[in-house]
């Protein structure tokens, strides 16, 4: 099955993979081929990406229009936002600048 970005969302979202998409891409190319039928997998696959693109959109989720609801732990679990986990950003470094000022001659009031 081909697995975009969109079906990767719809994925973890099913399963409430507790990861983030990098380090969950083996898992969820696992659960995508075991979701796929042997019959019209071309037409699931697609299935899939449009519901990704469509419906289980990455910000707000039309969880009531979405046909596999019943399926969906991040739907049970009432945070579907949450999955994809995101990961933790680094701490931006703090940088810290001396500046110096030199003149030559005199000051001048
Ligand atoms: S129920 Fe909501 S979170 Fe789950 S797959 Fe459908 S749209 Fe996505």
């Amino acid at each position: 099955m081909v697995v975009d970005g969109n079906v990767e969302r719809v994925i973890a979202r099913l399963a409430c993979l507790p990861d983030p998409v990098a380090e969950s891409k083996p898992r969820i190319r696992e659960l995508a081929d075991g979701l796929t039928p042997d019959a019209r997998c071309g037409d699931y696959a697609q299935a899939m990406m449009d519901l990704g693109a469509t419906i289980c959109t990455p910000r707000n989720p039309q969880c009531l229009l979405c046909p596999i609801r019943s399926a969906c732990a991040a739907h049970r679990a009432g945070q579907p936002e949450a999955y994809p986990v995101k990961r933790a950003r680094a701490a931006k470094p703090r940088r810290y600048g001396a500046v110096y000022w030199l003149e030559q001659g005199a000051a001048s009031c």
